[in-house]
């Protein structure tokens, strides 16, 4: 059996142990990573590529359950679904998550998603121009768009709130969206415009961001599953893998939906479930929109990255494989025809699924463990791990190098479950 020294042992390279990489190799350390497949593609590549400072109402919010009870009355048409199971972790995770969807939650939960989303929004500025990253990166705003008055009525109250909070918002009446977004329908009545949000190419981005790390001197393990761990003392002393045992000096666990299943040896609280969502990818249509969208009554994404275009949308809980439904995926392209012109035949070069790791109260965990002095969570980000993946990196080479982090992550330890 192999043994392989580390300096820090980063488990999984996807948006987040892919960013941890980059900062901790900034900050002076060395740096292996190990992934069952292979790196930079992850939840990741197919995702909208959306970075959103403005989201931080968390997904456990008051009137959300009541809200996907009424989506689960029209399969046909609904942006959720979720799997029949009597898991004990699953009925536990759905028990939390109900009783966090409570204002109580979200206005703890706002502080520290802000904070991680102005400082990961700032890190992905500077670190797509200091590495001039060619990936389709775009600082013009996250357009929601809106077909319904009810539906328009509750993003203007979401943006007040956000307002409060220092995000930039314009509310757009019918005629002031239809000149600053030509490609929405007649239908659509009104828009709310994220002007400090930004979007580009996330499969580009990793790639680009894992040959850097690689360039910077990460050794990269690909196709090497984390098989389990040797503990003793409240140290991991090794991380086995197929390919022998890795002996690190700190751990970063960042496999993302998988990372419960990665730590199952561990004796670890992690409460993450998947959240499958879907995306298909075309040529570019005849009428590009000028904005990444979110289409709000029916929660879907659409995202221009250069001569392409991606729809994105779907959550369905506890679903852990990867495989791509087709009924969904012509939901998905038949929301979007509701609020934007879009060609007759789509030229789609790829469908895709993948999985957000999520927490029952909409948080990400980012923390040292409780249980072993060289292990730091890094997972949970759900719908937002491109977005925060950047903020994320550097916090982690913080704790990692033992300094003070750039805000508070006591909110975001895993002990609060
Ligand atoms: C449809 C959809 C749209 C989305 N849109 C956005 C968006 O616009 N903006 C945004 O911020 N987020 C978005 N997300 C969410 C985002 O994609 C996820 O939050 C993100 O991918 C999580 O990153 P991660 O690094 O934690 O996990 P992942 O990207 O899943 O990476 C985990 C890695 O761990 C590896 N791994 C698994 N098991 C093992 C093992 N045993 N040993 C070693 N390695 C292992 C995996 O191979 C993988 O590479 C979207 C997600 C979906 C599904």
């Amino acid at each position: 059996m192999t043994t392989y020294k580390a300096d820090v042992l980063i488990i999984g390279g996807g948006s987040i142990g892919l960013n941890c990489a980059y900062y901790l190799l900034k900050a002076g350390r060395k740096v292996t990573i190990v992934d069952s497949k292979e790196i930079a593609q992850g939840s990741s590549a197919g995702n909208a590529g959306h970075i959103v400072p403005s989201h931080i109402i968390p997904l456990a919010a008051p009137g959300i359950v009541p809200t996907a009870i009424q989506w689960l009355l029209d399969p046909k048409n609904s942006p959720f679904g979720m799997k029949v199971s009597l898991d004990p972790k699953y009925v536990l995770w759905l028990l939390q998550f109900t009783l966090a969807c409570s204002e109580s939650n979200v206005q703890r939960a706002i502080p520290p998603l802000n904070s991680l989303g102005q400082l990961s929004a700032r890190n992905f500025s500077q670190l797509i121009a200091e590495e001039k990253f060619n990936c389709h990166y775009q600082q013009t705003g996250l357009l929601f768009l809106y077909n319904t008055a009810s539906a328009f009525e509750d993003g203007k109250r979401e943006a007040d709130l956000m307002q409060k909070y220092g995000i930039p918002t314009e509310v757009l009446n019918k005629s002031a969206l239809h000149d600053r977004e030509p490609a929405a329908r007649d239908e659509v009545l009104g828009g709310v415009h994220f002007t400090g949000d930004s979007h580009l190419n996330p499969a580009l981005f990793l790639k680009l961001l894992g040959e850097r790390v690689r360039a910077m001197g990460a050794e990269v393990f690909e196709n090497t599953p984390v098989t389990g761990f040797d503990v003793a003392d409240g140290t991991i002393r090794a991380v086995k893998t197929s390919a022998g045992n890795f002996e690190a000096n700190e751990i970063v666990l960042a496999a993302g939906a998988w990372t419960p299943a990665v730590a199952r040896d561990l004796r670890l609280n992690i409460p993450v479930q998947s959240a499958r969502g879907y995306s298909l990818t075309m040529s570019a249509t005849q009428v590009m929109p000028r904005h990444a969208l979110l289409l709000g009554e029916r929660r879907v994404a659409v995202s221009p990255m250069g001569d392409l275009l991606r729809f994105t949308g779907r959550l369905e809980l506890s679903n852990t494989d990867t495989t791509v439904n087709a009924k969904h995926i012509a939901g998905i392209e038949r929301a979007v025809r509701e609020y934007i012109e879009v060609d007759e035949k789509l030229n789609v070069h790829e469908t895709w699924a993948g999985l957000r790791p999520t927490t029952p109260d909409g948080m990400p965990i980012i923390g040292r463990s409780p249980r072993y002095r060289n292990l730091i969570l890094a997972t949970g980000h759900a719908m937002l791990g491109l977005s925060l993946g950047a903020g994320t990196g550097q916090v982690v080479a913080e704790l990692v190098n033992g300094k003070e982090t750039a805000f508070d992550l006591n909110p975001l330890r895993v002990e609060r479950f």
